[in-house]
């Protein structure tokens, strides 16, 4: 590994800031990668060192963002995307990635006078976010799905998750199902969500997808408090609009983190659904189909059950591959997921409602 001084030398030359200090600092509270706001003496850049385990293959993920960004670009050009583009910078010999002994590293354009939020704590919020991965949806509306690398392989196959779950548990490799055996029965009690997912998935068209549509995934701009840009493309990859307003749903909708331990309060706010299904839908009002649409509620029940399962699975596997901070971790993040999806359903009546009016 690096010195952190050497590494923002390294990168202040190769991307050619011309200083001789510059300073590194992290910013923000990405999980995934390792974010640091490069200063040097005339400008300042966003580096980012990309996490390999996750990403073996960071030529693709760089390769997806560019294309994207590049379409983004010409819409903005004609006037048909108002939200600011998180541009790649090439080095001075014109890559887009440089190696260092301590990893990959990539250079972002820093987007000043914005700052992210990690929990949704207003509808305004809430629908301010909704409305720029609405419009960012929009914006790619005429872009070729297919053209974008499968980054990570079968990310929402639902019947592939349950398949990997199912091989976990037969193995029991670190003797925990008993631990968790209501949970076990309760998931396994709600497989056929595959079969449904699977049968709508045939009606409805395959879209370019962001596949991480958190909060702290967009910049608001600081004077407006208004949605300033979409950033992390990372897992932008051919997919269904479902998952991404699912994720929404589940990651804006309770008022608890995903691994709080009081689920009574692990519900659906109401005025949060309305107003990701108000900023969302707006922008794609004239390009959703009606199978669209109706598939939006099964994503925000896909999701959160998705992710429970995903943690029920690696709290099986013995905490393989989700970090974990304290004993159970993994358990007490599927017991908080699968609440959120049983309110979800119980909300189901009001939440198609909500859904239809828009
Ligand atoms: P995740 O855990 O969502 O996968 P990540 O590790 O991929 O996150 P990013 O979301 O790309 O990391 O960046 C982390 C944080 O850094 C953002 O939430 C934001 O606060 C800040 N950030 C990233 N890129 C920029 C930028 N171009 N301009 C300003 N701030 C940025
Ligand atoms: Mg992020
Ligand atoms: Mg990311």
């Amino acid at each position: 590994s690096m010195e952190k001084s050497a590494v923002a030398a390294q990168l202040s030359q190769q991307f050619g800031l011309e200083s001789v200090q510059p300073v590194m600092n992290p910013i923000g509270n990405g999980h995934i990668n390792t974010t640091m706001l490069l200063k040097g003496d005339k400008r300042a850049v966003v580096v980012q060192k990309l996490n390999t385990d996750v990403f073996p293959n960071p030529e693709h993920l760089v390769e997806n963002a560019r294309a994207i960004e590049q379409h983004l670009t010409e819409k903005a050009n004609n006037g048909e995307y108002r939200l600011n583009i998180i541009k790649h910078l090439p080095t001075l010999e014109n890559n887009y990635l440089v190696n260092l002994n301590d990893g990959v590293w990539r250079a972002l354009e820093f987007i000043g006078g914005s700052y992210s939020e990690d929990i949704v704590d207003s509808a305004d919020k809430a629908q301010a976010a909704a409305n720029a991965f609405g419009l960012f949806a929009k914006a790619l509306e005429d872009f070729e799905a297919r053209q974008l690398h499968h980054v990570i392989p079968d990310f929402h196959n639902l019947a592939k998750r349950i398949d990997t779950f199912e091989q976990t548990l037969a193995k029991d490799s670190h003797g925990r199902a008993a631990k968790c055996a209501a949970e076990i029965v309760f998931c396994q009690s709600q497989f056929s969500l595959a079969d449904e997912l699977q049968t709508i998935l045939k009606s409805i068209p395959l879209r370019p997808c962001h596949n991480d549509t958190k909060i702290n995934n967009m910049l608001f701009c600081s004077k407006t408090n208004q949605s300033k840009a979409v950033i992390d493309m990372d897992t932008c990859m051919p997919g269904y609009w479902l998952f991404d307003f699912g994720d929404m749903v589940r990651t804006f909708c309770s008022p608890e983190a995903e691994d709080s331990l009081n689920l009574d309060n692990v519900i659906v706010r109401e005025e949060i659904f309305s107003a990701i299904v108000k900023g969302y839908v707006e922008p794609l009002a004239d390009t959703l189909t009606e199978q669209e649409k109706q598939s939006f509620l099964l994503g925000a029940k896909v999701m959160p059950f998705m992710i429970g399962l995903r943690f029920l699975t690696d709290y099986l596997d013995g905490d393989n591959y989700f970090a974990i901070h304290r004993a159970d971790h993994n358990l007490q993040r599927a017991r908080n997921q699968f609440k959120l999806y049983q309110d979800v359903l119980a909300k189901e009546p009001l939440l198609t409602r909500i859904l239809a009016k828009y």
